[in-house]
């Protein structure tokens, strides 16, 4: 259906669609403190995660 596209969310970091994970989560991970908005697990792990510990340290 169409209308299911629509549901998925957009990665805030590079806009690729956040892709619905194995336990039916489909709202992705929290961008911050990259940006305010959520991310795919790409960027969670390519961006996000990196950006969290920089400001651990
Ligand atoms: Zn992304």
């Amino acid at each position: 259906m169409k209308e299911n596209n629509e549901e998925l969310l957009k990665c805030s970091i590079c806009g690729n669609r956040i892709e619905i994970n194995v336990f039916g989560w489909k709202y992705g991970n929290n961008a911050e403190p990259v940006n305010s908005g959520r991310c795919c697990d790409y960027c969670n792990y390519m961006y996000v995660i990196p950006a969290r510990l920089n400001l651990n340290k």
